[in-house]
């Protein structure tokens, strides 16, 4: 059977760094099995959950490289949810409350008093229908919760009951069903929680695998008792470590800063941020990996760390930097296609001055030192601008080609015995007006000799 996974984000913001962690580790695994990545949006959320996030999520995921091969939304699959929770109704597994946020949290506060955990004690079970018929009258509108399988015979005398299962990241796992309050599956409103709507999908659409952040954990273990209530075979779960900033706090749907559109605006590769996404709190290096096929075949979940790992933007800088630095022609041509150069020298442009972008966008500034206009620093001293005219006079006749700068640079030293820093910096300073920068060698050709006569004016 191959496997398909998913990627089920709620749309109610826009992606982060460590939503991209899930979302990779599920694409990349699928992608190393042969199998299927489903972009599915649980979207069940009516008040929180927007279009418009969805189509940006999907657009931030296609930036990345992450081609879903379904897309599916469950606000347009109600009704499987509805058979399913109808399926746990008529077992009994799926019960009416009418507790206000007020009385449950007040009933917890009395709990706590006594020292007994804050799991709810099933109160609504104990209601009569003319006692749930009252309550109705008053206006009360049900929410739902799923009786867990955690007692025998009597449902107010729960029972250790583990669940256990071996996670594909963090090893074997144990939850005890007893510890756990009945999640409630449906709202007072009718909508529908994450819990039930997960499970139901996950079991329509086959899904092998899912790997998710490790504050699910607990989610799982309900989540294994409702596979089972509804007949269905759990898949195989990982549970990754979270990113925190480099404060150590959580990231957040609507903290910004980190999100995959702030990042994208601020001129990072997709790979960069893919590489450090994934590879960030795994036993290893963090170095940048050139495409997604690569990244896979780094994926290994017994190496990712158990604790939460650190997002350090720093990182992020030095990745972009060596991606940027190795970036073929073709990898730019459309940006640089942006940039006013003519196409004949777009691609000698480009690998004349990489090594000096840490963005690709740093090449527009360069362009301008190329092939537009600089201001050339004030001259330093009287030796300087004998220097700048001797260079002119020296410049190699004939057409400025790659061997150009050599045999200039060499004619100059013999004609006037400036060597070493002392040529190179001011030759530098007047056709670049900078002081550091690319080889001079390759840019000649691209500054061509009118512009470079006039600059050692
Ligand atoms: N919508 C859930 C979330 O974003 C999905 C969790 C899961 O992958 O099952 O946390």
């Amino acid at each position: 059977m191959s496997a398909i996974l998913r990627f089920a984000p709620s749309p109610t913001g826009r992606l982060h760094i460590g939503n991209l962690r899930t979302a990779l580790f599920n694409w990349l695994f699928a992608m190393r099995e042969g199998g299927q990545f489903i972009l599915r949006f649980d979207d069940t959320d009516r008040e929180r959950s927007r279009r418009e996030y969805a189509d940006l999520i999907e657009t931030d995921l296609r930036w990345i490289g992450i081609e879903p091969h379904r897309v599916a939304r469950q606000s347009e699959r109600i009704a499987l949810y509805d058979a399913a929770a109808e399926t746990l109704k008529a077992k009994g597994l799926l019960y009416p409350c009418y507790e206000t946020p007020d009385e449950l949290d007040r009933r917890r506060k009395r709990q706590a008093a006594r020292g007994l955990p804050p799991v709810y004690g099933r109160e609504a079970l104990k209601l009569s229908p003319e006692e749930r018929a009252a309550l109705e009258a008053e206006g009360r509108k049900p929410h739902w919760r799923f009786l867990l399988p955690n007692f025998k015979g009597d449902p107010f005398a729960p029972k250790r009951t583990d669940v256990t299962f071996d996670d594909l990241i963090k090893g074997p796992q144990t939850i005890d069903l007893a510890s756990l309050s009945d999640p409630v599956l449906i709202r007072g409103d009718g909508s529908y929680l994450y819990t039930l709507p997960s499970v139901v999908d996950d079991a329509e659409m086959g899904v092998t695998h899912i790997i998710r952040g490790d504050d699910h954990v607990t989610n799982t273990a309900v989540q294994y008792a409702l596979f089972e209530a509804l007949g269905a075979k759990a898949p195989v779960f990982g549970h990754h470590n979270l990113l925190t900033t480099v404060g150590g706090e959580g990231l957040s749907k609507r903290s910004g800063a980190l999100s995959l559109e702030t990042l994208r605006d601020e001129g990072f590769e997709p790979m960069a941020v893919a590489s450090l996404a994934v590879l960030v709190g795994m036993s290893g290096s963090i170095e940048p990996v050139s495409d997604l096929e690569r990244l896979s075949e780094r994926l290994n979940f017994r190496e990712v760390s158990a604790s939460a790992s650190k997002f350090d933007p720093a990182e992020l800088d030095r990745l972009n930097r060596e991606i940027v630095h190795g970036l073929e022609f073709e990898a730019v041509a459309t940006r640089i296609a942006t940039m006013d150069i003519s196409p004949e020298h777009a691609e000698a442009f480009w690998l004349a001055v990489r090594a000096n972008c840490d963005k690709v966008g740093d090449a527009w500034a360069w362009a301008e030192i190329v092939f537009g206009t600089i201001e050339t620093p004030p001259l330093q001293d009287d030796g300087e601008a004998t220097f700048r005219a001797s260079a002119a006079r020296l410049l190699p006749e004939g057409e400025i080609g790659a061997e150009t700068f050599k045999e200039w640079t060499a004619r100059i030293k013999s004609e006037t015995g400036v060597k070493g820093k002392a040529l190179f910096l001011p030759l530098r300073r007047a056709i670049t007006g900078l002081d550091h920068g690319p080889e001079l060698g390759p840019l000649l050709p691209l500054i061509g000799r009118e512009r470079l006569l006039a600059r050692l004016q």
